[in-house]
Order: C-alpha cells, then sequence, then structure tokens
C-alpha cells in the first residue's frame, strides 16, 4: 500500500502573526506552483492562523493545522475554540493529544478522544499524537502505554474517520530532547501501533492509516527515519521554525 507522506510543522508556542508573516515570505517562493510528492501542513498558533490562511490559504501544496482544539461546540469554555471556528481559517488538520497537552495541561485519553470525535464533526483531520515516557519505555511498558493511547484516543472513530486520521507516535523523551528515537525504535513502535489499528480497525484500514514519527527530526536524519517501511512523514517541532531546515526535511524525507 503506497501512503501520502506528510510533513507537519509544528510551531509550539512560537511565531505571532508578523514572525509567520516573515516565514511566509521565504518559505511561499519555495512551495507555490509546486507539487510535492507529500502532503505539508504548517500549525502555527491560533493567533496567527488568519495570518497563515492569508498566506497559504491559495497554496494547493501547503495545508495549516491548528495545535489543539475543544471537545465543545460552543459556550461558556473561557480562553476554548471550537473545531467549527477553525473551518473559517481554512484549517484541515488538528494536532491532539500532545504530549505537552497530556502532561502540562493535565488531558486524559478520555478527553482527546471527545477532541477527536469532535473535530471529525466537522471533518477537521485530527493529527492524534501518542508516545510513551522514558520511564514507562525502561519499565516495559511501551506497548500497554501505545494500546491504552490508541484504544481509548480513538474510541467509537468509525473507519472511514479513522483514515481521515493522521497518528502521530512521539516518543516524549524524543521531543526537543536532540535525542531521536533509532530508525529501528520508531520502525518498531509504529509497526506495532500499525498492528494496533488492525486489530481495531481491520487491515485496510492498518494499511492505509498514515503514522508519522516525531521527536527532534532535522535535516540530517529525516532519510533515515522515513525510509522506514511503517513511517510516514514527521511531525516536525523546533527544526520547522526554519524555512529553510523544514523544507530540508521535507526533501531528504521523501
Ligand atoms: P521537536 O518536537 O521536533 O522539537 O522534538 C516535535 C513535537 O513535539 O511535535
Amino acid at each position: 500500500m503506497q501512503r501520502k507522506p506528510i510533513f507537519a510543522a509544528n510551531w509550539k508556542m512560537n511565531k505571532g502573526p508578523s514572525e509567520t508573516e516573515d516565514f511566509g515570505k521565504s518559505f511561499l517562493p519555495k512551495v507555490q506552483h509546486k507539487t510535492f510528492p507529500s502532503d505539508i501542513v504548517i500549525a502555527p498558533p491560533y493567533v496567527s492562523l488568519a495570518k497563515a490562511s492569508e498566506l497559504f490559504g491559495n497554496v494547493s501544496s501547503v495545508a495549516l493545522a491548528a495545535q489543539n482544539c475543544s471537545q465543545f461546540d460552543s459556550g461558556a469554555y473561557t480562553g476554548e475554540v471550537s473545531p467549527m471556528m477553525l473551518k473559517e481559517f481554512y484549517v484541515h488538520y488538528v494536532i491532539l493529544g500532545h504530549s505537552e497537552r497530556r502532561s502540562i495541561y493535565g488531558e486524559t485519553d478520555e478527553v482527546i478522544n471527545a477532541k477527536v470525535l469532535k473535530a471529525r464533526e466537522v471533518n477537521l483531520r485530527p493529527i492524534f499524537c501518542i508516545g510513551e515516557t522514558l520511564e514507562e519505555r525502561e519499565g516495559g511498558k511501551l506497548e500497554e502505554v501505545l494500546r491504552r493511547q490508541v484504544t481509548v484516543g480513538l474510541k467509537d472513530v468509525t473507519e472511514k474517520d479513522l483514515i481521515d486520521t493522521v497518528i502521530a507516535y512521539e516518543p516524549v523523551w524524543a521531543i526537543g530532547t536532540g535525542v531521536t528515537a533509532s530508525a529501528e525504535q520508531a520502525q518498531e513502535a509504529h509497526a506495532f501501533v500499525r498492528s494496533l489499528i488492525g486489530e481495531q480497525f481491520g487491515a485496510d484500514a492498518a494499511a492505509r492509516i498514515r503514522i508519522q514519527y516525531g521527536g527532534s527530526v532535522k535535516p540530517g536524519n529525516a532519510a533515515e527515519l522515513m525510509a522506514c517501511t511503517d513511517i510516514d512523514g514527521a511531525l516536525i517541532g523546533g527544526a520547522s521554525l526554519e524555512p529553510s531546515s523544514f523544507l530540508s526535511i521535507i526533501e531528504n524525507g521523501t
């Protein structure tokens, strides 16, 4: 099964509208009027989505993502943004369950599941993040943790909605640390996640779902990671902030 790789820039809490504009000025000429063998996604902070959609809204090779969304439609939820609101900014994807949301903001698998289901109601494509801490890996709990995150986080998702979901396997110990999982470690975890999808959604879904790797992906390690059978692109934090480095990852990884 040929899966189209997907490279997503997770800017986290970096780049307000003016820095987004600077990024766009340098990145746009490199991607405009071009076709890529992979999907390219940029996830700026909420406040920069309007600027990003102004810059990239008409660029067919680039899609926008939000970094989070509410599990509710509207109402008394101070500080929250609903999936429906994101649609007004030409947002097509939403990162959900990132380890920083889980560890700093206490998002549980159940909350993440509610967000995944709510995002799908308005046809947003979740980039659903999972991954183990170092303690969990060293304690022999890798498979148990991934199984729980996938089973609870994707509960009640239909097979059709699952195909429009991207999974990002991001070992927590590799995020922003400069330590990348080895290609073998990453491939092993990805194959396991794909087998979980097979168990829960069937062989066709398992063959079709895209599973990105995330955690200290850089231009220098992208090719080796992306060469692995079950790795279908990357979710990139630090190295996506510079247009040239994000582009090198895309080029080296495809
Ligand atoms: P990093 O972040 O590339 O800076 O490790 C990846 C992520 O958190 O999505």
